[in-house]
């Protein structure tokens, strides 16, 4: 794993060696993430665009050198990655962008982005010789965990808000995870999972406290990349709720960057519910983080204490990234719109992006003439009460024709 440098914190700026930390800064706590250093010397000798071009593992794993895992390091053997990227062309039409793509990361095998953060990490448990996995989500990094965790007989002990979708809770039962539904929020059960981790010795995956996460959620920004022939879309809009997402986007970019393989950051948008915004108010007052008490439909970005705040700020600065907010009515709009036209189904989170995008174009911050990539994080059927939220269900009719002619002039 020499390709990596070091791990350096985002509070102190002191670098660790890979083996020296487990998981965040011994000197800040829980709120020194750390963040993965490449030698891109290293990684350039052992990956090229060539050397893609001719490679045919459309997964994640094809940029194994740009991963902070070991070389010979088995991987999960569930498929992760290589989502389609689709030139949404009636999409496009209808919102007058024809440089529109849509990244369908429902796509992934527990049908959300989060299955290339858990890959990574279920290989560095692996690497750790962990048996017994554990984290606290919202819903999909747990279904995530589970699922992945599954595929090579891990035991993963999960954390919840007992208020967690259905969907995402009977994944992980049938993963056959040991879940604590948690009477109270996300936030509660995060700090609660670190607990138990801690007193059982369990392997933690969760958002930020795990510095290998993010690693994974780059390779959405690597793929994007080489699906347009590494000519980089002017904007990409993503949901942002503990902003890891986010920060692995930049991060996808930034080592392309760096190796002198695409020539520019795109502008990275990242979008949140209006109900559950710290991190867009903080971006937007240029003050530090202030927890709020979160509310939104959209239950995979309702975060009230991003965990990933310090390290997300800094990016949206140092790469002249920005937020927006969009409300509960917008993301179920943006719902239908994408699947009336493009027949993909994403999730309220999943299409808070695309709400995102309508309201910057409504607004002027995109052009008619920008690349853009809205990145659909999770798939529509992990939440289906939020989605008839947004349609209206027709009254049974009798199983006549007649009935049918009567309900059709209705
Ligand atoms: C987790 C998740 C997000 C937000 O990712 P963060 O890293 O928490 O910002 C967005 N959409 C979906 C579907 C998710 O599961
Ligand atoms: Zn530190």
């Amino acid at each position: 794993m020499d390709q990596v440098k070091t791990l350096k914190c985002v509070l102190c700026q002191r670098e660790y060696e890979p083996q020296e930390v487990e998981y965040t800064c011994p000197l800040c706590g829980n709120a020194g993430i750390l963040e993965v250093l490449y030698d891109y010397d290293k990684v350039s000798k052992r990956i090229s665009k060539e050397s893609l071009a001719k490679n045919s593992d459309y997964s994640i794993w094809r940029y194994r050198p740009l991963l902070p895992i070991k070389e010979d390091s088995p991987t999960p053997p569930l498929h992760v990655g290589w989502t389609p990227l689709y030139p949404a062309f009636r999409l496009r039409r209808k919102l007058e962008l024809p440089g529109l793509y849509i990244k369908d990361d429902g796509r992934n095998p527990t049908a959300s982005l989060k299955d290339r953060a858990s890959a990574v990490g279920i290989v560095k448990a692996l690497e750790r010789g962990a048996h017994e996995v554990t984290c606290a989500s919202t819903g999909n990094a747990a279904s995530s965990w589970a699922g992945v965790a599954a595929s090579l007989g891990l035991k993963s002990y999960i954390f919840v808000p007992q208020t967690a979708p259905q969907a995402k809770l009977a994944q992980l039962l049938i993963f056959g995870a040991r879940i604590f539904p948690v009477k109270g929020s996300y936030d509660q059960a995060f700090d609660l999972c670190i607990e138990a981790s801690r007193k059982f010795g369990w392997y933690n995956r969760n958002t930020a406290y795990n510095p290998y996460l993010v690693e994974g959620k780059k390779t959405v920004a690597l793929e994007i990349a080489e699906q347009l022939n590494w000519e980089v879309p002017d904007k990409v809009f993503v949901s942002v709720g503990d902003g890891c997402i986010l920060s692995g986007v930049f991060k996808g970019f930034a080592d392309l960057f760096h190796l002198g393989w695409i020539g520019r950051v795109p502008q990275v948008i990242g979008v949140q519910a209006e109900g559950a915004a710290p991190l867009y108010r903080a971006w937007k007052s240029r003050k530090p983080l202030e927890p709020v008490e979160p509310k939104t439909i959209a239950d995979s970005i309702s975060v009230g204490i991003p965990r990933n705040g310090v390290m997300a700020l800094r990016d949206l600065y140092r790469w002249e990234g920005r937020m927006v907010t969009v409300t509960d009515e917008e993301i179920l709009e943006a719902m239908r719109i994408l699947g009336q036209e493009s027949g993909v189904f994403g999730e309220p989170a999943g299409v808070a992006s695309l709400a995102g995008l309508i309201k910057a174009l409504r607004e002027g911050m995109v052009e008619k003439k920008n690349k853009v990539v809205a990145i659909i994080t999770g798939n529509g059927l992990k939440d289906v009460s939020a989605a008839l939220h947004a349609v209206s269900m027709p009254e049974a009719i009798d199983p006549t024709l007649e009935s049918v002619e009567q309900a059709l002039k209705r």
